[in-house]
């Protein structure tokens, strides 16, 4: 469509609660969207792939990013530094597209803090509780006893920014959540600052 401009969708919640499985999905299903590849000084996990989950880098190069100022945010979470490249960012916006960030509360609200607020559309994901969350921990069989009961103690901090989001996805049902997801993907884009409006209006008069 004519006279769109990008989109952006952070998706926020605790470690384990779903968010990478549920944005899988909409990667899946959409391919006029781009997934924000962070940058982190965290070990990568069996399975990861450099580039696809995450950019791994040391501490002194992250530290280097941001005194070269090129992230639009970034966090010290769970003891490690995680950040939003902005080159790709404004890349994939400037193509019109749908931007996915799988960011933590401090990130979304730095995000909010800047223009791209009016084409922001923000979910909290959640497990049912916060049980749930460690079973789920557990089960990813990827961190070890001292990291999950660190993503829980932070679980803990987290779940309090909720009322902070526009919706709220309690992840139980996997389907029904997937369903959710790609509904949320979809509504991201409906935002009326998705469209140049002034330049829609003169078109829609003239045709
Ligand atoms: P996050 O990206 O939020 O850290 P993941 O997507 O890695 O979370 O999910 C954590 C674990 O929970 C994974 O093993 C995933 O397969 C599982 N999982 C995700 N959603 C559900 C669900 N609705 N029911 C049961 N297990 C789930
Ligand atoms: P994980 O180590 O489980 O992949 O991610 C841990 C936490 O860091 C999650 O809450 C995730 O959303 C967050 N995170 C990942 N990338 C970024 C980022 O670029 N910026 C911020 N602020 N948080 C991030």
């Amino acid at each position: 469509m004519m006279f769109k401009k990008g989109a952006c969708l952070i998706v926020s919640g605790p470690s384990g609660s779903g968010k990478s499985t549920l944005i899988k999905e909409i990667l899946k299903e959409f391919d006029d969207v781009y997934f924000s590849i962070s940058t982190t000084t965290r070990p990568k996990r069996e399975g990861e792939i450099e580039g696809v989950d995450y950019y791994f880098v040391t501490k002194e190069e992250f530290e280097e990013g941001i005194k070269k100022g090129l992230f639009l945010e970034w966090a010290n979470v769970h003891g490690n530094y995680y950040g939003t490249s902005i080159e790709q960012v404004q890349k994939a916006l400037s193509e019109g597209k749908l931007v996915i960030f799988d960011i933590d509360v401090q990130g979304f609200e730095a995000i909010m803090k800047t223009p791209l607020k009016k084409i922001t559309t923000s979910v909290f994901v959640t497990t049912p509780t916060m049980s749930e969350l460690k079973r789920r921990l557990k089960q990813r069989g990827i961190d070890d006893e001292e990291t999950i009961e660190k993503r829980l103690q932070n679980a803990k901090k987290e779940i309090e920014y909720m009322p902070k989001y526009e919706f709220i996805l309690i992840n139980e049902n996997l389907e029904k959540s997937k369903e959710l997801m790609l509904a949320l993907a979809k509504v991201a884009r409906l935002k009326k600052d998705y469209l140049e409006i002034e330049e829609f209006i003169k078109f829609w008069i003239n045709n």
